[in-house]
């Protein structure tokens, strides 16, 4: 009887420490990282004029006075569905790039991604290539390591701090919470942010790495349900490849084994660590580096690219049984993708509709309810009803308030002699501001209960104005 094996549930990281390498991959995640951290570093600089009365940040999100400011974009609180509808279309955008091109957000695009590659570009330039890096992980620790690896870890902090600090600048004046921070004046919660993220930073993007995305991370479990036959990924023709042996072997015996010449470049250059070779797999990220070593290789002993490539597993199937391979572009169009693309667009449509004929002045009331209405000396009626007056413009406007219908009546408001009461009020309204009034209106005696309705108009060149309908209230109702 064999003896059992025992085995733990825990497995020690291996070190991952990709090669260098070049392609067209490479230079586009090249391209996309740089444009990523040059977004999110940036973006808090950039200056917007809106004006005296508005911060000229150009994205904002101002929650002590509940604004989000983007360029010439302002959503106040109650415009909350635009965000909404923007996280929404995020969402639906993630769906549509999975459905179209695989799981390439998480090879180009994702925070952990970007960052783990700015990190590994770091080893590699501070420690040597994959082999020099090896060699460092395995080597006794003494004087030298400790100061290879303290010296790298401070610019690891460095880069932390940096992303960390990025972030606060979203939520204020870029240049006043700089000073602020540095001078020791900012409010805890600037410093407590900071050290959150400096600490998540550094340690998922310094040392947790491929640990993340094949561990942590939820998406690639939503993406592996999301992926069908007609997903692009990444794949290995085994068809082409299988058997492999290296070349020397494969030269001593033509025609007897695949292309693959078992060089291991395509896991040497793997920033999670995976042999492709051994199927599609949850911690690949698509990333492609591996297509871009493998035609290398390709190239160097003059065999055709494209031992490993993005194919949908439909094609795959046809190319096995001897049928060329289909393009990409066209692998990307099939029905999925359209819809997505379809509620994508449709959703992106109604919000700049949204956002295009959104009013910006409005007219909130609301009545006294208790009492209803007062018996005047003279047998008159009043009721009244605090006004909710919103200017969403940057720049204070002049309003006007009218009674429309409600015959003899006129209104005053707590700022005004009741002996000025007339059937319109105007009213200075400040910038970015919704103004409460309390107003008064009086009916003659003898008026009965009946509707009638508040109208706002601008008084400017721009205009506009907002209409709402009441009741006024009498002792014989
Ligand atoms: S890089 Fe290409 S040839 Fe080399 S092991 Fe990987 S699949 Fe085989
Ligand atoms: S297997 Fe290839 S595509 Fe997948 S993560 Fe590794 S290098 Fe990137």
């Amino acid at each position: 009887m064999s003896t059992p094996v025992a085995t733990g549930l825990y497995e020690k990281r291996k070190a991952v420490c990709p090669s260098k390498v070049d392609g067209k991959f490479r230079r586009l995640k090249w391209l996309v990282m740089l444009g990523c951290l040059a977004v999110y570093y940036v973006t808090p600089w950039l200056r917007w004029d809106r004006g005296p009365y508005a911060p000229d940040q150009a994205v904002l999100i101002d929650m002590a006075n509940r604004r989000f400011y983007m360029f010439s974009i302002e959503i106040w609180p109650q415009e909350f569905y635009l965000v909404a509808g923007l996280l929404i279309m995020a969402g639906i955008g993630l769906f549509l790039v999975t459905s179209a091109v695989g799981r390439a957000w998480c090879g180009y695009a994702c925070p952990q991604t970007v960052w783990t590659d700015l990190y590994q570009h770091l080893d590699r330039f501070l420690d040597g290539d994959r082999n020099a890096q090896l060699r460092l992980e395995a080597a006794p620790w003494g004087p030298a390591k400790i100061a290879r690896r303290g010296f790298k870890w401070a610019i690891y902090l460095a880069i932390a701090m940096s992303t960390g600090g990025a972030w606060i600048l979203y939520f204020a004046d870029a240049p006043t919470l700089w000073r602020e921070f540095w001078s020791g004046e900012a409010a805890s919660i600037a410093y407590s942010t900071v050290a959150v993220l400096t600490a998540t930073t550094f340690w998922f993007g310094g040392f947790m790495r491929e640990q993340v995305c094949i561990y942590m991370c939820p998406w690639p479990r939503i993406q592996s349900a999301m992926l069908d036959e007609k997903s692009l990924i990444v794949t290995y023709k085994d068809w082409r490849g299988e058997p492999r042996a290296s070349i020397k072997k494969a030269e001593k015996n033509p025609g007897a084994f695949g292309d693959c010449i078992d060089c291991r470049q395509c896991i040497a250059v793997c920033p999670t660590g995976i042999d492709i070779r051994e199927g599609a797999q949850i911690g690949c990220i698509t990333c492609a580096l591996c297509i871009d070593a493998c035609d290398r290789v390709m190239k160097d002993i003059g065999r055709p690219r494209g031992l490993i490539d993005y194919a949908t597993l439909e094609d795959s199937e046809r190319e096995k049984a001897g049928a060329p391979a289909t393009s990409h572009l066209k692998l990307i169009w099939h029905p999925r993708t359209l819809v997505y693309l379809a509620i994508w667009c449709a959703i992106g449509a109604g919000l700049l509709f949204a956002l295009g004929t959104r009013k910006h002045i409005d007219l909130a009331i609301q009545k006294d309810r208790n009492p209803p209405f007062m018996l005047l000396s003279q047998g008159e009626v009043r009721n009244a009803w605090t006004f909710k007056l919103k200017n969403m413009e940057n720049r204070p406007r002049p309003m006007k308030v009218t009674i429309e219908g409600l015959p003899g009546a006129v209104m005053w408001t707590d700022s005004m002699p009741r002996e000025k009461a007339a059937r319109e009020l105007s009213i200075d309204v400040p910038p970015d501001t919704t103004l409460p009034v309390r107003a008064y209106v009086m009916a003659p005696a003898g008026t009965a209960g009946q509707d009638f309705a508040f109208v706002l108009a601008a008084q400017d060149a721009e205009g506009g104005g907002d209409r709402s309908e009441t009741h006024f209230s009498t002792p014989g109702e």
